[in-house]
């Protein structure tokens, strides 16, 4: 494994095991990781005890979901020599670095988080101490690394705010001006937010998704089936691209000389809306198909996966080690 130099800036990402990944996840977050793991020291995690958070009884398809989801990261290029993978719940430091960092950190803090508000204030289940844990569990793996980096869409960059305010409070009180658990920053990323086969984002809850390791032929037929623009009801009528869920897809997708003659045929009725998919499903297809070849070299070598992650672990875990002696020490605890 190749080991970044110390100048190397850090980034820590990880992602819920939800199972088998879509093209919302590469293209929100997979295809930047990837362009990522060569420039900088990245740690992904599978983020599992998050996932507990919000559903705690599931656990029949937890471990599944765990391998299919590091499947998706290595078929996407996410390369094991480069990066540091690894499970949450394998690191029982993460917990141990939440319970001491809880001592100091204000419930205020993450009562205002707008998920937990939203939970209790909807009349739903009541959240549980996990779920209103959550935000400095995150901070916890965020700073047990030292990260200087969190990758986040545009609009998630106030989630990076709670994990400075607990850093800084600690630093304040326990550092003696030494600042022992840096700050991280923000990397904003400019990603894709892929719409759905029913123009809603895509969304493994919605089922309006295509996996990233679908088929052809499924891919080809959820294409083929999805809605277009609701007045563009005969073949005869002019369509309008705006209104259409297809069409963000070729935005994505298509180059921008089909793009000009399918919004062309589109408008005059000069093609069917089974034309226009079709460049959309090859392209989609193209793309596909060398993820699907990886993932089959590690499907028929599970083992291979498990040993990649038990690397990637052992390497989280000395670093985490590491870190909790600092803060161990820094709060009197080191007897
Ligand atoms: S021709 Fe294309 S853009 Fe127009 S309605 Fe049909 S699928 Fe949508």
């Amino acid at each position: 494994m190749k080991i970044q130099s110390r100048a190397t800036p850090r980034v820590l990402s990880g992602m819920r095991p939800t199972g088998a990944l879509h093209l919302g996840h590469y293209h929100g977050a997979l295809k930047n990781w990837v362009r990522l793991q060569s420039t900088h020291d990245c740690f992904f995690f599978v983020a599992d005890w998050h996932a507990l958070s919000t559903q705690h009884e599931r656990r029949d398809d937890l471990e599944k979901n765990v391998y299919d989801m590091v499947v998706d990261w290595l078929a996407a290029g996410i390369d094991p020599e480069q990066a540091t993978l690894f499970i949450q719940s394998r690191m029982p430091e993460h917990a141990e670095l939440f319970t001491l960092l809880a001592m100091s950190t204000p419930t205020a803090w993450l009562e205002r988080t707008p998920s937990y508000k939203a939970q209790t204030e909807a009349d739903r289940e009541p959240a549980t101490f996990g779920f209103l844990g959550y935000p400095l569990l995150q901070a916890a793996d965020i700073l047990i690394y030292k990260a200087g980096f969190v990758p986040v869409g545009e609009d998630q960059a106030a989630h990076v705010e709670v994990t400075r305010e607990v850093a800084r409070r600690f630093n304040r009180i326990y550092g003696a001006g030494q600042p022992i658990l840096p700050e991280p920053q923000e990397l904003l990323t400019e990603t894709s937010r892929l719409p759905g086969l029913d123009g809603r984002k895509m969304s493994k809850s919605y089922g309006n998704g295509i996996a990233m390791r679908d088929t052809p032929e499924a891919t080809a037929e959820k294409i083929r089936t999805m809605p277009t623009d609701p007045q563009r009801v005969r073949r005869s009528d002019a369509g309008d691209p705006a209104r259409c869920p297809v069409w963000p897809l070729h935005q994505l997708y298509t180059d921008e000389a089909t793009r000009l003659q399918l919004d062309e045929g589109c408008r005059t009725a000069g093609i069917g809306c089974l034309d226009c998919k079709q460049p959309l499903i090859e392209a989609i297809q193209r793309e596909q198909a060398p993820w699907r070849e990886r993932a089959d070299e590690y499907l028929n070598n599970p083992k291979q996966v498990h040993w990649i992650v038990e690397v990637g672990t052992e390497r989280a875990r000395a670093v985490a080690r590491k870190t909790l002696r600092e803060v161990r020490s820094a709060m009197g605890l080191n007897y």
